[in-house]
Parts: C-alpha cells; structure tokens; sequence
C-alpha cells in the first residue's frame, strides 16, 4: 500500500515542509511540500536527494555504541546518556565550567545541543 506522509525535513533548523511517498514501510519519494507556509513546495539539494540515503543507509547508527577495550558495544540510551551525564560532571568539578565550548549549528545537534548544554552550564561562559 503507497501513502503520502506529510512531515518535515531535519536535516537543518529551516525545517521545510516535504511530502514523503511511503510504499508499505519504506520511504521511496520526498517532495516539496506546496502548502507549507514558509517553505512552499521548495526542498533544498540535501533535502531532496539526502533524507532516503540516510535513513536506509548500512552503516547508519540505530543504537548508542560504547567504546571499551573489546571494541564498540550497543548500549541503551539510559545507559549511554548516564554515562556521557557522568563524564560531563566530573570535567566540570574538576577543572570548571569553562572546560567545555558549545558549538551550535545545523543539522540535528543545533536544537537538541542547545538544550543539553544550556542545563548543564547554566551561567558559565561557552
Ligand atoms: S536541509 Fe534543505 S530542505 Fe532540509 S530543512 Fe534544511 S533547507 Fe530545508
């Protein structure tokens, strides 16, 4: 069964409209979404050509992975964002806040990056 998905582009903040044709489970066509109000139909190159490679791509991570002496192993989010949280913390009680810079920018850790690092220091500089 085809279906028309009507969804938006994260590859970047802009967050274009985009109609995605989704044939039984898989998606087989992106395109401009006409009625979305600020992008209007328009899906830039990366929008248009780069959203079915990504999601079918074979080496496309589906799990956090954990590097140990043995080599990378699947963890879950509660047990990777637990250990990137204490990581983190003890940076921060040993050398200050000012041991991390935030980078912000497209594509998806602009939003996400900014949240996370806004709670975890606050006040300090960036
Ligand atoms: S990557 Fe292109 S299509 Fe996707 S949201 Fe950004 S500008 Fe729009």
């Amino acid at each position: 069964m085809s279906q028309t998905v009507r969804t938006i582009c994260s590859y970047c903040h802009a967050n274009c409209g985009m109609l995605v044709q989704v044939d039984g489970e898989k998606m087989t066509r992106v395109k401009g979404d006409p009625d979305h109000p600020s992008s209007r139909g328009y899906l830039c190159k990366q929008g248009l050509h780069g959203n079915i490679p990504i999601v079918y791509h074979k080496e496309r991570l589906k799990a956090p992975l954990l590097r140990t002496a043995k080599g990378f192993q699947k963890v879950s989010w509660e047990e990777a964002l637990g250990f990137a949280a204490d990581r983190l913390l003890s940076l921060r009680e040993k050398y200050g806040s000012t041991i991390l810079v935030r980078e912000m920018g497209a594509p998806y850790t602009y939003e996400g990056g900014t949240r996370f690092f806004s709670s975890w220091a606050p006040s300090g500089p960036t």
